[in-house]
């Protein structure tokens, strides 16, 4: 078995859940654990590393863009991995990525029901 699904299981007991699916909770939880990088460092590395897995999958695209062909499962592969800075970020600002989820909806949202979803800016 591997490590971290040792780990998952380990969690499930202790909330006793049931379920296939693996919530952010989770996910962020089990992220820490494959987390390495010296933490006085933590924002500046994992900022940069969101960046280049973000630029990882603009790459692929861009390879679609020009040999009109891709590899779906290389460009998910690569969002896993943006997933996984973002993760990884949102704990070390002591921030749920459940919460950043729901609060980005949230403000998806009412952009959508204000007609403001086009156009710019951070508070519109
Ligand atoms: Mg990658």
């Amino acid at each position: 078995m591997w490590k971290i699904e040792e780990e998952a299981r380990k969690y499930m007991k202790e909330k006793l859940i049931v379920t296939q699916v693996i919530t952010p909770e989770l996910y962020e939880r089990l992220a820490k654990t494959t987390a390495i990088y010296p933490k006085e460092k933590a924002l500046e590395y994992l900022a940069l590393g969101l960046t280049s897995e973000a630029g990882e999958v603009a790459g692929k695209i861009k390879k679609i863009i020009r040999d009109g062909k891709g590899n779906k499962e290389a460009i998910a592969y690569e969002i896993g991995d943006v997933l996984w800075y973002c993760a990884v970020l949102a704990s070390e600002l002591g921030v749920e990525l459940n919460d950043i989820m729901k609060n980005n909806l949230q403000k998806l949202q009412e952009r959508k029901e204000k007609g403001t979803l086009q156009g710019s800016g951070d508070r519109r």
